[in-house]
């Protein structure tokens, strides 16, 4: 008599192991394989009254800044990132980088005085074309909000309080604008490879030029404008100098030692002015599994 073979226990043992694997793929996704999280923020105008969300009020920064502080983060730069990832110079326990696109007058005249008093600091990507402008330069019209000179930033720079990056030179363009023919860093339809690449360098170089000698701190960093943004376009601003980039895509980055390739294309989360301290600090705590014990302890 032949004997019947029972395969109940080889599958329930095959589907706990994938089981098992998923829960790790699920772990290594969500914790970056014991990497060291880096959150980053990103913020935009600030202003006394907020009608939109992306302008955040006095009010609101200090509560979220001092949230922040109080539950462990310290705020770095960007070259203390690259540091880490380059030169393994240890990160604090809890860092974060704050972020502010376009380079609003009011990051120096609203934000900065808060971050000096909260003890945390940021850095502002500017759009290098409207630097110190008053008037778009393609449109002639006024423009929407200060955009502080560089002179401006100077003594914040030098309190390491604000730093001072790149939101391309001129390409926080839009095809509908009518300026550039193209969004953002994307290649315009048609346009050669050399074409395309010779585009973007030369928007690099402008900037390079612009901030040459009225910046203290390096040039190692780009945002790119409306988030658009993809591996060819980074490639080339690797290669023009950037170290890091960031984009508008909401996500925790993983820091690996070694692995230069994690400084590319990062995540940042929107800050808005509805969000309180605490909502923030939660955000952020849930890729730091190590709870920080406060000094009182
Ligand atoms: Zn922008």
């Amino acid at each position: 008599m032949k004997k019947k073979i029972d395969w109940r226990l080889p599958v329930i043992v095959l589907l706990a192991l994938l089981l098992i694997l998923e829960v790790a793929d699920m772990y290594r996704l969500t914790h970056g394989g014991g990497g060291q999280p880096l959150p980053i923020l990103m913020y935009h105008h600030f202003a006394d009254e907020s009608k939109s969300g992306t302008v955040v009020t006095p009010a609101s920064f200090r509560e979220q800044m001092s949230a922040l502080r109080e539950a462990g983060y310290e705020a770095v730069n960007v070259s203390q990132v690259i540091g880490f990832v380059r030169e393994g110079t240890p990160l604090p326990e809890k860092p974060v980088l704050i972020t502010m696109d376009d380079g609003y007058g009011s990051n120096l005249t609203i934000a900065a005085p808060i971050l000096e008093e909260t003890g945390m600091r940021a850095t502002v990507f500017v759009i290098g074309i409207n630097e110190g402008e008053e008037y778009y330069v393609h449109s002639g019209e006024p423009m929407w909000q200060h955009r502080f000179a560089f002179e401006e930033a100077a003594p914040w720079v030098e309190k390491g309080i604000i730093d001072v990056q790149s939101h391309t030179f001129d390409m926080h363009q839009l095809e509908s604008y009518g300026y550039s023919g193209r969004d953002g860093v994307r290649r315009i339809p048609g346009e050669s490879d050399s074409e395309y690449r010779s585009a973007l360098l030369a928007d690099a170089e402008a900037f390079r030029r612009r901030r040459e000698g009225r910046v203290a701190t390096e040039l190692l960093a780009l945002a790119y404008p409306f988030g658009y943004y993809d591996l060819e376009a980074d490639e080339v601003m690797k290669e023009a100098g950037y170290q890091l980039t960031v984009t508008i895509d909401e996500r925790i980055n993983w820091l690996h030692a070694g692995d230069e390739g994690c400084l590319r294309m990062m995540g940042r989360f929107n800050v808005t002015d509805c969000d309180s301290g605490e909502e923030l600090v939660d955000r952020l705590n849930q890729y730091f599994s190590t709870p920080v014990l406060s000094k009182n302890h």
